[in-house]
């Protein structure tokens, strides 16, 4: 029997991630860096992975970056980073896009991924004002 068939044996340390594939789309200009229409890389966790034989060049990579950890997660349904797919190529004379797809979900144990505790101790949100936070305490209990 599988360790997970039973309800109470699931482990409760899993998230899942999206899978992502970014794949090359002409747009409205001629390409001019190494990449070609059908080019693409995939994403999964934190691994890369290129087809054999194919590079991707590390321009457009670097733009693309700090956008894929969020493309990864759930976002809410009214968020561009929901809605929006294509990303331009940073080069201005180049016309490619990158078109980011979520192709799946995979499913990671918190503790296969960091060793940081899951339950550490809860950080206490500390406000930049406050002077202004007594204020409001005063205006509640006044209420
Ligand atoms: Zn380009």
């Amino acid at each position: 029997m599988s360790k997970r068939a039973r309800s109470d044996d699931t482990p409760t340390d899993e998230f899942t991630l999206y899978d992502l594939r970014v794949e090359v789309v002409q747009g409205d200009k001629d390409m001019v860096c190494n990449h070609q229409v059908g080019d693409y890389f995939e994403l999964s966790g934190e691994n890369l992975t290129l087809p054999p034989g194919q590079s991707f060049p590390i321009y457009p990579l670097a733009a693309l970056l700090p956008l894929l950890p969020a493309k990864q997660r759930k976002t809410h349904a009214n968020d561009w980073m929901t809605t929006d797919t294509d990303i331009a190529c940073p080069d201005p004379h180049c016309g490619a896009i990158f078109r980011i797809r979520r192709i799946g979900e995979r499913t990671f144990r918190h503790g296969d991924v960091t060793a940081v505790p899951l339950h550490p101790q809860p950080l206490h949100f500390q406000s930049l004002h406050p002077e202004s936070d007594a204020a409001d305490d005063d205006r509640e209990a006044g209420e």
